[in-house]
């Protein structure tokens, strides 16, 4: 083991999102020698520790009592423990418990050490073959669909990929909601299932992905990760040309309201047709 992971600190340690060999060479020798595992779902993370024949005691540490774990993991490394940290898959504290405690044993004055390894946004994107240079990692949305919508319709104009993490009951909505809110060209790429059995990663236009998941009930089966392209580029539209553009749209046909708006606005015709388009869409 690398000498600075032997004396006392909390370890923040990924594990594997499905395929239980996904785990770094690091983290197996560190939960080995830890004092102290702290964990969501212990049974769960039980499984995972037999394997690699790791006997440290677990303490339960979720959502519902981070705040007295915390006391005991700040207590644990005041006793000079290695403490580790792990969530039931992937990387904790990102869309998982984990900051709170962080931050109390930050505060405490104890070093907090990441071993990085699994997340399930990043293995998406990996896989996804995007262009876009920079991405949002959104993470869930909000349940109640008022939020949602409105979440999305602040997300739109972001210059990069949205990802989002999306449970399989909500999945469909999600996705009828991206497409009511954002450009039809843009690219969804559809992660389900990484690492496991069943997994499956598909691209597709953003219009095309309700009758994608229409076309086999399996598709909204398991767990997800959503990435939308980033929104198309809007060369030479300016605002005021918008502006025009959207006010003979309500009056005008598309294409007469985009000829008469570049001929005001000074802007080209093509593009004011194609945003047209996508104004008539929404
Ligand atoms: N901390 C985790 C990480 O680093 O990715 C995320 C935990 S969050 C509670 C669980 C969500 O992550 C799932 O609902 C799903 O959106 C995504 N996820 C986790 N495992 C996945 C997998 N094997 N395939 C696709 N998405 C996954």
């Amino acid at each position: 083991m690398e000498t600075h992971d032997t004396t006392s600190a909390l370890y923040v340690v990924a594990t594997p999102l499905g395929n239980l060999d996904d785990i770094t060479l690091r983290a197996v020798a560190l939960l080995r020698a830890a004092d102290l595992i702290a964990c969501e779902d212990t049974r769960h993370s039980r499984h995972l520790l037999d394997r690699h024949g790791i006997r440290a005691p677990l303490l339960p540490l979720h959502e519902h009592n981070e705040n007295a774990a915390a006391e005991k993991l700040v207590a644990a490394l005041g006793a000079g423990k290695r403490v580790a940290l792990v969530s039931d898959a992937g990387t904790p504290g990102i869309s998982d418990p984990g900051a709170r405690a962080i931050a109390a044993v930050r505060a405490a004055g104890h070093r907090v050490v990441p071993l990085p390894g699994p997340n399930a946004a990043i293995a998406a994107l990996s896989a996804a073959g995007l262009p876009d240079a920079r991405f949002l990692f959104a993470g869930f949305l909000p349940t109640k669909a008022a939020a949602r919508r409105a979440d999305i319709a602040r997300l739109a104009a972001v210059p990069g990929a949205l990802v989002f993490y999306e449970a399989p009951h909500r999945v469909a909505e999600t996705v009828a909601d991206l497409v009511a809110a954002l450009e039809p060209q843009r690219t969804l790429v559809v992660a389900r299932e990484l690492t496991k059995l069943f997994e499956e990663i598909a691209a597709m236009p953003l219009a095309d992905a309700p009758a994608w998941f229409a076309a086999d009930a399996n598709r909204a089966r398991g767990e997800f990760v959503l990435i939308v392209s980033g929104p198309p580029p809007r060369l030479g539209i300016d605002a005021e040309a918008e502006r025009v553009l959207a006010l003979l749209l309500a009056e005008l046909p598309v294409k007469q309201a985009a000829k008469l708006a570049a001929a005001i606005a000074g802007a080209s015709k093509n593009e004011l047709y194609q945003r047209a388009l996508e104004l008539k869409a929404v």
